[in-house]
């Protein structure tokens, strides 16, 4: 099996204590059944602790019971209990591996981290050509739609990467053809797009602002950005920024098109979260720690997620030719 890495993958190292938003915050933690027989055996204090907050929750998962929005062994001094009694190797599935993440295809593995994660996020935003080991990415197989899903990718990010176009239009050219590929997906023939007059914005953040946060405070944020009549900020560092979090998105989900045939929602996705940043970054300095955010409240939430899928795929507002509009109208405006 042959494994990829985007370069900033080994870099990464957890920031605990020093962590502005750590991963022990806000979310379950999924106990693995190795795990929890494991804990079951620990005769102390914290083994009868262990015990008595894990509970099986509504999907059927066994998960820590989350007190106040924390994880109840995450202790005062933000370190976890669990790691200081019983040591790294004891932690559960979940807390081990976070914020890696692994992909497992036909002959080949591919590795990535997590923006949702502070630290990840950093090393994400900080690093150039982070993805040409994965763009190299080979395939022996015999599976023709993951070499073409291969093949699209690659494509994918030199249309995003290879021209000295605005960033607008450099995603309006992702896009368009990220439409002639699903077209020839579902069976069709690449197509013309038809591309009309006027794109909307305003829709883009009103299907932000209907999004369920965990932070009612993020959710002000985006409600604050839509009413600005602000445009994004497709320039200098932000454009950057926003290119590198595009590269992310595209590396993480392009090839789930492999079962869901599915690559023009991967790319919407990336395309709308552009320009809902885009614009929250007018007002702010931080672009890592909005980004993270936005990765930890809309990306890593199931039901955000299916959210954005069905708007993208039901809605006129976000069919490619608009978004393309949108893109070429902030473009437009920069050059
Ligand atoms: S979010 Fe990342 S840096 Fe923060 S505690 Fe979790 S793994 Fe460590």
């Amino acid at each position: 099996m042959r494994h990829y890495y985007p370069s900033y993958f080994k870099k990464f190292k957890c920031i605990a204590a020093r962590c502005p938003d750590s991963c022990c915050k806000d979310w379950d933690v999924v106990v693995d059944s190795e795990t929890e027989a494991f804990y079951n055996t620990v005769q102390s204090p914290l083994g009868d602790k262990l015990r008595a907050l894990t509970v099986t929750d509504g999907d059927g998962d066994r998960v820590f019971v989350s007190q106040n929005g924390r994880c109840p062994f995450w202790n005062a001094d933000m370190l976890c209990d669990i790691y200081i009694e019983l040591g790294e190797d004891r932690l559960c599935r979940t807390c081990a591996e976070f914020p890696r993440i692994t992909q497992e295809y036909d002959g080949f593995c591919e590795h990535t981290l997590s923006f949702a994660c502070p630290e990840a996020a950093r090393l994400i935003l900080a690093e150039d050509n982070a993805y040409s080991d994965l763009l190299e990415a080979r395939y022996h197989g015999d599976d023709e739609l993951l070499s073409s899903l291969l093949r699209a990718r690659k494509q994918t990010a030199l249309l995003l990467c290879g021209s000295g176009k605005p960033l607008g239009l450099r995603l309006g050219d992702c896009l368009e053809y990220n439409a002639q590929i699903q077209a020839v997906l579902n069976g069709g023939e690449p197509a013309a797009l038809d591309i009309p007059e006027d794109g909307d914005l305003s829709a883009v953040f009103e299907l932000h602002k209907r999004l369920d946060y965990m932070s009612a405070d993020f959710a002000r944020l985006v409600a604050e950005a839509g009413d600005s009549g602000l445009t994004p900020l497709f320039e200098g560092e932000t454009a950057k920024a926003l290119e590198r979090l595009f590269l992310y998105m595209l590396f993480r989900y392009y090839l789930n098109a492999v079962d869901s045939y599915d690559v023009l929602s991967t790319v919407k996705r990336a395309v709308c979260a552009c320009l809902v940043l885009g614009v929250m970054a007018r007002n702010t300095s931080d672009l890592t720690a909005l980004f993270q955010r936005y990765s930890k409240e809309v990306e890593h939430s199931y039901e955000n997620s299916e959210e954005l899928t069905f708007a993208f795929a039901a809605d006129e507002a976000f069919s490619s030719e608009r978004l393309i509009t949108l893109l070429d109208a902030q473009a437009r405006k920069i050059v």
